[in-house]
C-alpha cells in the first residue's frame, strides 16, 4: 500500500474514538483496556473490509477458480497486529493508541490467542491462508468455529493441570455472523431405495451456520474469507416438555447440538476414534461441501465444470469423509453416474499426509461409520471395490476398508488427484514406507510440498528489531519476496552489521528475560546462550534427550565447579495431549529438574531451565525471535517437516538438529557449517532399531547417561517420592523406542560444539547472520505457489 494511501494518526484515532464512542459504548474516560482493545481491532477492521469486498467481487466477475481449504485445525493466535502489519497501519495504529493514553503492548496483549489447533498442522493452515491471500489466491479456509480452543496448561507441583480456553468469553471482534449461511448436517438413520435409488434418512440432524473472518494479505491486496460452522440446534427447544416444566429435558437438542462446536480434539499427531470426533469431521466437511456446491450453482457452472472452479485440499485425512461426500451429493442429489463423479472428485481433491505415526493414521471401524454415516458408508465400499476392479494387480493387503476398519488414508489417496507430503524426505518416507503399493499404481500422484512460514508474522511482527536492521540494510520488499533475504549475505562478513545483529538479538533476550522475571519469578542472564526448545511435548520429539543432557550438563557443573562452563538457559514449552501419560511425566521431569539445577548454589546461575506455562503463538512470537540455538533434535524419520524449526532459523537462531523433516532442506540452504548436526540417519534408526539390546547397549557405552539415568532413578529430582520416575528409567533401559540413549552421546558432542562456537562472538554471528539470509526458501509463499501451480492449477488474481 502506497503510504499516500494510509491515514494519518490523527485520523485513526478518530476512528477509535468513534468506536469507544458508538461500538462499545463507552465515555473515553472509563474505558478498560478491552474496550481500547476492541475499538482499536475495529478500526483495523473497518479497512479490511473494502479490499475483502473487492476481492470476492473481482473472484465472481473474473469467473475465476477458488480453492478451498479444509481443515480441522487453524492455530491463528492473534489478529489485531497481523493485520494491522499487513495493511501498513502497525507504526500509525501505535501512535494514535498512544495517544490517547494508552500502551500499545497492553492493548496488543489483551487480545485472546485464536487457538484453534493443537500444533504445526493447525499453525500451517493459517500461514497458508495468509498467504494466499499475500499472492492473491481466491480462495476460502473451512473449518470448526470451536467454543473452547485448546485447553489452558498449568503446571501444579510441576505436573500440567488442563482448564478449559474460554476464547469466546470476550466478543471476538474479526468475525461477522452469518445465520443466512446455514445448512443442514444429518447423522444416522437409514438409507431408503426410492424409484431404484439410494436415499439416505438421517436420524439426526443439526445446523452448521458460518461465521466468517477476512484474512488479508500483506499490503492489503488481496482479502480472503476464513469460514468457520458453530454448530446449532435445528428444532431449538422442545416446548411441549418446557410447558410440562420438564426444562432440563426441553433444552436437550440444543445443548447436544451445539456439543458438535463445543471442543477441539486435544490429541496432537494421535487418533482418538470417538465417535463426537467422526460428527465434528462430517460436519466440517458436509458444510464445507454444500456452501461450495451453492456457489459453483449460483455461478450457472454445471456439475462437469466443478475441477474448472474448484480445488478443494484436505489438511491431512481429518475431511478425508469429503470424498464420499462429494460422490453423494452427485449421485443421490444430482444423478449423476458412479464412476463420472468419482471422476470429477478426485479432480477436485487433494490430500496432504502430515504423519507417518501409525497411532496418527486415522481408522474408523466400519460399524461406527455404518451408523453414523450409513450412506458414506456403502459410498466408500463402492469406491474400494471400483478400485480393486479398475486396478487388478493391487495387493490383497491393499485397499480402503480392511479388518473391519475404514483407513482414511488410504481413502483420501484414491479420492485425490495429487497427494502431497510436507518434506522432502518426508515424502520419500510416504513413497517407500506407508503408501508403497497406491505409489506404484498411481505413479506421479505423490508428490512434494515442503511446508513455509509467513514471514510477515514470523520476522516482520515478531521481530521488530531484526526487520528494523534488515530494511535498513536492504530496504523493504524481502518481506513478500523472501529469497531478498540474500543479499544480507555479504554482509556475514561485515564487523558493523553483526554487532547489529547481535544487537537485535541481545535487544530481545533482555525484553524476554524481562518477561520471565516478572512470570516465572527466575532470573536469567542476557548473556548466557539461550536454548530453546517449543512444541508438542511428544516422545518423538524426544524433549527428553534434551532434559537428560542438560542434568548430565549440571552434574559435571556439580563435579568440577571452578571449571570454565558457557552459561546457558535450558528453555521449554509446551503442552503434552491429556491423556498421554509419559508425555506428561517428561514435562514434570523438567520441572522438576528446574527446581533443583535453578536452586543449587553450585551452579550460580551459569544453567538455569525454564519452563514457562501455556506455550502458544503469542508465547513463540515473544521466544523465538530471542533464541541463539533451536533444538530440533526428533528421531529421524518421525518429523513429518517442522516449521517451529524455519520460524527459529530465519530469526537467525541456529539449529542444532537431527537429519529429520525439514531440517534436512534447512542445512541445504543454511549451508551445513552454520548447522550443528547430529544423530542417526532415518536408515540407521530403522537398522539399529533391528537390535533389541540396542537401549541397554547404548546407555552402557555412555558414563555419563548412566550417571543421569542413576540420579533420577534414586529420586535426586524427586526426593519426596523416589520411585517416581522408574517407569521413566525402566524404559530407557528396556525399550527406548525413539532412540534417546543411541543419539545420548552425538548430541552431547554437538552441544559442546556449540558451547565452542558460542565463545567466538563473531563467527556466531557470521553463522546467524547467514541463517537469515538464506531461508527465503521456507517462506509460506513459496510453498503456495507450489500448491497452485501442481495441484490446484490456479493463479493469481493479483
Ligand atoms: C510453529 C508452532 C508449532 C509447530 O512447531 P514444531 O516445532 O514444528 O512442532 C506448534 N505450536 C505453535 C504455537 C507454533 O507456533
Amino acid at each position: 500500500m502506497k503510504d499516500t494511501q494510509l491515514p494519518s494518526a490523527e485520523t485513526v484515532r478518530e476512528e477509535i474514538l468513534h468506536h469507544i464512542t458508538f461500538s462499545m459504548g463507552k465515555d473515553p474516560d472509563h474505558a478498560s483496556v478491552y474496550d481500547w482493545r476492541m475499538a482499536l481491532s475495529l478500526a483495523i477492521r473497518d479497512r479490511v473490509v473494502a479490499p475483502w469486498f473487492a476481492a470476492t467481487r473481482r473472484t465472481w466477475e473474473e469467473k475465476r477458480k477458488r480453492v478451498y481449504y479444509l481443515s480441522m485445525e487453524f492455530l491463528i493466535g492473534r489478529m489485531l497486529e497481523d493485520a494491522a502489519i499487513n495493511l501498513g497501519l502497525r507504526a500509525i495504529c501505535r501512535e494514535a493508541i498512544e495517544g490517547l493514553g494508552q500502551d500499545w503492548e497492553t492493548v496488543v496483549e489483551n487480545e485472546p490467542d485464536a487457538a484453534l489447533g493443537n500444533g504445526g498442522l493447525g499453525r500451517l493452515a493459517a500461514c497458508y491462508m495468509e498467504s494466499m491471500a499475500t499472492l492473491g489466491c481466491p480462495g476460502y479456509g473451512y473449518g470448526i468455529r470451536y467454543e473452547h480452543g485448546l485447553f489452558k496448561q498449568r503446571f501444579e507441583g510441576g505436573r500440567q493441570v488442563e482448564t478449559p480456553e474460554d476464547w469466546l468469553k470476550q466478543r471476538h471482534p474479526w468475525e461477522f455472523e452469518r445465520p443466512e449461511a446455514a445448512y443442514e448436517i444429518g447423522f444416522k438413520g437409514h438409507v431408503e431405495t426410492l424409484d431404484g435409488k439410494p436415499h439416505w434418512i438421517p436420524g439426526e440432524t443439526v445446523l452448521a451456520e458460518a461465521y466468517d473472518m477476512p484474512i488479508i494479505g500483506w499490503e492489503g491486496k488481496w482479502a480472503n474469507t476464513l469460514r468457520l460452522w458453530s454448530a446449532k440446534p435445528t428444532e431449538l427447544f422442545d416446548l411441549a416438555r418446557f410447558n410440562h416444566g420438564d426444562y432440563a429435558a426441553a433444552a436437550e437438542p440444543e445443548a447436544l447440538a451445539r456439543t458438535l462446536s463445543r471442543v477441539l480434539y486435544p490429541d496432537d499427531t494421535t487418533y482418538a476414534g470417538k465417535e463426537l470426533r467422526l460428527k465434528q469431521e462430517y460436519f466440517l466437511t458436509s458444510a464445507a461441501l454444500q456452501d461450495i456446491m451453492r456457489r459453483h450453482l449460483a455461478s450457472g457452472y454445471t456439475l462437469e465444470e466443478l475441477p474448472d472452479y474448484v480445488a478443494i485440499q484436505m489438511n491431512d485425512t481429518h475431511p478425508a469423509i469429503a470424498g464420499p461426500e462429494l460422490i453423494r451429493i452427485l449421485v443421490d442429489l444430482h444423478d449423476m453416474e458412479f464412476e463420472t463423479a468419482l471422476e470429477i472428485t478426485m479432480q477436485c481433491l487433494g490430500y496432504t499426509n502430515h504423519t507417518l505415526l501409525p497411532e496418527a493414521l486415522e481408522r474408523w471401524a466400519t460399524y461406527l461409520m455404518g451408523t453414523v454415516l450409513p450412506r458414506h458408508m456403502q459410498i466408500i465400499e463402492k469406491i474400494d471395490s471400483w478400485h480393486r476392479r479398475t486396478y487388478p494387480k493391487r495387493a490383497h493387503f491393499v485397499g480402503i476398508v480392511k479388518h473391519q476398519e475404514v483407513r482414511m488414508g488410504e481413502l483420501a489417496f484414491i479420492t485425490s488427484h495429487k497427494v502431497n507430503g510436507v518434506s522432502a524426505l518426508h515424502t520419500e518416507l510416504i513413497k517407500r514406507n506407508l503408501f508403497p503399493e497406491l505409489d506404484a499404481l498411481h505413479p506421479g500422484r505423490i508428490i512434494n510440498q515442503t511446508n513455509g512460514i509467513t514471514p510477515r508474522r514470523w520476522l516482520r511482527m515478531a521481530n521488530p528489531a531484526l526487520s528494523h536492521l534488515i530494511i535498513d540494510t536492504i530496504g523493504e520488499g524481502w518481506e513478500a519476496d523472501l529469497d531478498k533475504l540474500r543479499t544480507l549475505e555479504p554482509y556475514a562478513d561485515d564487523a558493523g552489521f553483526r554487532e547489529a545483529f547481535m544487537g537485535a538479538k541481545r535487544h530481545n533476550k533482555v525484553h524476554l528475560a524481562e518477561w520471565v522475571h516478572e512470570s516465572q519469578g527466575i532470573t536469567i542472564d542476557p548473556d548466557a546462550i539461550f536454548d530453546i526448545q517449543v512444541k508438542r511435548i511428544h516422545e518423538y520429539k524426544r524433549q527428553l534427550l534434551n532434559i537428560l543432557q542438560t542434568i548430565a550438563d549440571w552434574h559435571a557443573i556439580r563435579e568440577n565447579p571452578q571449571a570454565d562452563f558457557q552459561p546457558r538457559v535450558k528453555f521449554f514449552g509446551g503442552k503434552a495431549a491429556p491423556g498421554y501419560h509419559t508425555a506428561k511425566q517428561i514435562i514434570r521431569l523438567i520441572n522438576d529438574v528446574a527446581r533443583v539445577v535453578n536452586n543449587d548454589p553450585y551452579v550460580d546461575g551459569r544453567l538455569k531451565i525454564v519452563y514457562p506455562p501455556n506455550y502458544n503463538v503469542s508465547m513463540a512470537e515473544r521466544l523465538i525471535p530471542a533464541a541463539d540455538l533451536s533444538e530440533q533434535i526428533s528421531t529421524a524419520g518421525k518429523e513429518a517437516s517442522g516449521t517451529g524449526n524455519m520460524k527459529f532459523a530465519l530469526n537467525g537462531a541456529l539449529t542444532i538438529g537431527t537429519l529429520d523433516g525439514a531440517n534436512v532442506e534447512i542445512r541445504e540452504q543454511v549451508g551445513a557449517e552454520n548447522f550443528f548436526l547430529f544423530g542417526m540417519t532415518a536408515d540407521e534408526v530403522m537398522e539399529r532399531r533391528r537390535d533389541p539390546e540396542h537401549a541397554r547397549n547404548a546407555i552402557l557405552e555412555s558414563q555419563p547417561l548412566q550417571d543421569v539415568l542413576q540420579m533420577i532413578a534414586e529420586g535426586r529430582f524427586s526426593p519426596e517420592e523416589p520411585e517416581r520416575y522408574h517407569d521413566l528409567v525402566h524404559n530407557m533401559w528396556h525399550s527406548d523406542y525413539f532412540l534417546v540413549a543411541s543419539d545420548f552421546e552425538a548430541y552431547r558432542t554437538a552441544q559442546k560444539e556449540v558451547d565452542t562456537a558460542f565463545a567466538d562472538r563473531a563467527g556466531w554471528a557470521k553463522m546467524a547472520v547467514l541463517n537469515t539470509a538464506r531461508m527465503g526458501f521456507f517462506s509460506s509463499d513459496r510453498a503456495i505457489k507450489g500448491y497452485m501451480d501442481e495441484i490446484w492449477t490456479t493463479r493469481s488474481a493479483l
